[in-house]
């Protein structure tokens, strides 16, 4: 190294701060290769040392190509050329190709951080017009395009979840005209998001009126304010509505303040909306059928009123009847009576038959004026019942005795009609024998000459004592039992051997008071065969006293 040469490298490096201050390999091979060119003053050359050290990397070549200085940090990059960034040949030769100035962008790894780098090169000329050289200069980008990329990666986070989103995602700007729109909304508008932009909002539909709150959105966006779930009405071009929940906030420009729109979501609530509706007009229906039912209740109402008014007239119409009746034909029964045993003296010619006639008759219509009045007297009020603790076979002595088959004697076999039982039953004493009587009397009318009728008695479970009068008549047909029971009912076709018509009440009023003692009243019937009629009522066992 010549003296002239070490005297310039005192100058350039011994002079150096204290924080600059290299080592001499290290200086040199920066002397080496920054280019500083070798002829320049001293001064001058501290200077650019100084000034190469600090600045972004750039370089000058000569018109060939040849590096004529560079900067340190130019050194660092250009050390990666080796790992493919453009050589600096490669940035000369397109410069000089492209004729002027070309741009690149560098990404190169700077000791395990990522450096990037926006650089331009370009011909340098003299004034003349003759090329002198090449020069770049890069400058490092890295903030910004870690900047950029950050809100690349936050815009495509942004984009999945408005795409992912079942609401919608809108914008507006300070004049109210669409800036944004997900392609949700244009979906469901049915126009592309595009078509949209730049759309006012109020020419898309309007904040119901309906609804108090969503009707004072627009003067609440006059103010700024932010607004939540207020229910907005589009009109699609098809002429059909969509119902919204709007909500959004106001966005103002960060350095001066002034309002920039607002930006916010949406919520279809179509389907709610119309469900709502179907479930307004499904509660006025039911509202509507339930006041005329209501309606046709209380005409109901004011119809069993009616019907309960002239059933209870009829039914003391009948009671009062039937009572006027009874004590004219008392003295027809016991005139005839009389007459018939001659009580007054001799009957001569037909006379004897015709008071036995009207004898048979008022005692018929006694029957059945009697029968009246217990199913008048049953309708209006219950009867009361005195149970008693009764012996069967004394009930049914007294039942049978009074029902008179004595008249029959001649025709029917009776044998069976007083069974020998030492059961006792609780009932009261007048309305059971009133059952046996009537159900003796049925068991007599409808059996003919030669037939059969009896009683039989047995203990059923529970309790319970059965008297069953039977006999071997006509019966009853099968589809007509169910009906047996019912007021006024007779079988048709059912003809009497004996005893006049009934009035078809008997078995209804029977069957009534059995179950008033806490029985009940059963039938088995084969037609052409005979009938079993079955009372039952609580027996000693049964639980009950009297
Ligand atoms: P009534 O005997 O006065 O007609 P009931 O209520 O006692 O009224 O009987 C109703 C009907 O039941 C009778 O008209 C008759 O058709 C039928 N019936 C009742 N008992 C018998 C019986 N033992 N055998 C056949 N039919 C009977």
């Amino acid at each position: 190294m010549s003296a002239e040469e070490a005297s310039l490298r005192d100058l350039l490096f011994g002079a150096t701060e204290k924080s600059d201050r290299r080592t001499d390999s290290e200086s040199a091979r920066f002397a080496e290769t920054s280019h500083i060119p070798e002829n320049a003053a001293p001064e001058i050359r501290v200077l650019l040392y100084r000034l190469f050290r600090k600045t972004q990397p750039f370089y000058v070549t000569d018109a060939t190509g040849a590096l004529l200085c560079c900067s340190e940090s130019f050194t660092r990059i250009s050390n990666r050329f080796m790992d493919g960034l453009d050589t600096l040949v490669d940035l000369v030769t397109s410069a000089r190709m492209a004729g002027g100035e070309i741009r690149r962008s560098d990404c190169f790894d700077d000791q395990g951080t990522q450096r990037h780098f926006s650089s331009t090169h370009f011909p340098i000329y003299s004034d003349q017009g003759t090329l002198l050289g090449f020069g770049g200069v890069y400058e490092d980008v890295t903030r910004q395009v870690e900047t950029a990329q950050k809100a690349s990666h936050i815009e495509s986070w942004f984009q999945d979840v408005v795409r992912s989103s079942s609401d919608w995602v809108w914008a507006i700007d300070h004049n109210y005209n669409l800036s944004f729109v997900s392609p949700r909304i244009s979906e469901i508008l049915g126009e592309p998001p595009q078509s949209l932009s730049g759309r006012h909002l109020f020419a898309m539909g309007d904040f119901t009126a309906d609804d108090p709150l969503a009707s004072r959105t627009r003067q609440d966006m006059e103010v700024r304010a932010p607004f939540r779930g207020r229910h907005f009405v589009l009109k699609l071009k098809s002429g059909e509505e969509r119902h919204v929940h709007l909500s959004a906030v106001p966005v103002f420009d960060d350095d001066s303040g002034a309002f920039r729109g607002y930006r916010g979501t949406g919520t279809d609530i179509t389907l709610r909306v119309q469900s709502q509706e179907i479930i307004e007009a499904s509660r006025a229906r039911l509202e509507d059928t339930y006041a005329e039912l209501r309606r046709r209740n209380e005409e109901l109402r004011i119809s069993l009123d009616h019907a309960k008014v002239s059933e209870s007239t009829k039914l003391e119409f009948l009671a009062m009847m039937s009572h006027e009746l009874k004590t004219p034909l008392n003295s027809i029964i016991g005139f005839s009576d009389a007459a018939i045993h001659r009580v007054h003296g001799p009957i001569v010619g037909p006379y004897a038959s015709y008071f036995e006639n009207i004898h048979t008759a008022g005692r018929h219509l006694m029957g059945i004026i009697t029968s009246l009045l217990d199913m008048a007297s049953l309708e209006r009020q219950s009867p009361t019942i005195h149970p008693n603790k009764e012996a069967v076979e004394h009930l049914i002595e007294e039942a049978v005795q009074l029902a008179d088959p004595g008249a029959h004697a001649n025709d029917l076999d009776l044998s069976g009609l007083l069974p020998k039982t030492d059961l006792w039953v609780y009932c009261d004493h007048l309305r059971a024998r009133q059952i046996l009587i009537n159900l003796v009397g049925n068991a007599m009318k409808f059996t003919p000459a030669k037939g059969k009728i009896g009683i039989d008695v047995e203990t059923r479970p529970e309790g319970m004592v059965a008297i069953t009068v039977w006999d071997t008549g006509i019966g009853i047909p099968s589809d007509k039992l169910p009906r047996i029971f019912e007021k006024f009912y007779q079988v048709e076709q059912n003809i009497p051997s004996r005893g006049g018509a009934g009035t078809g009440l008997g078995l209804s009023i029977s069957r009534h008071l059995a179950r008033l003692m806490g029985g009940d009243l059963t039938v088995t019937s084969i037609q052409g065969k005979g009938s079993r009629f079955t009372l039952t009522l609580p027996g000693e066992s049964s639980g009950r006293t009297a």
